[in-house]
């Protein structure tokens, strides 16, 4: 499951030029592509490591937070959601409810 201490655990980075979309939200931990992409968003924060590619959070978020990013060469998904649109959040709590291995983090409080 994604560390909910990652902002205390992890260094703070941004989103390189390695994704295929325009992102600017931090990035938190170790990134060494393909196979360390580390912790993406910090209002909606995505585990890349653990995010299996499924899909459930981006297909119910009701105001679209998340956009595919592809990671062609990770061992757990070639792709990954990515909260492209994290200000937009409105704290529901689905994606955290029903992502299926635990990769998301929202900071609703
Ligand atoms: Fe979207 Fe709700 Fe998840 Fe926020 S908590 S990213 S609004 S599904």
């Amino acid at each position: 499951a994604i560390d909910p201490n990652f902002a205390e655990s992890r260094e703070r980075s941004s989103v390189g030029d390695w994704l295929d979309i325009d992102a600017d939200y931090d990035v938190w931990g170790t990134v060494e592509p393909p196979e360390k992409l580390g912790i993406h968003g910090t209002h909606v924060a995505v585990d890349f490591d653990i995010c299996d590619g499924s899909g459930p959070c981006l297909e119910n978020c009701p105001v679209d937070v998340f956009e595919w990013t592809d990671t062609p060469g990770h061992p757990t998904s070639e792709r990954k959601a990515a909260p492209v649109n994290e200000s937009q959040c409105i704290d529901c709590m689905l994606c955290v409810d029903i992502c299926p291995v635990d990769a998301i983090d929202v900071d609703g409080s």
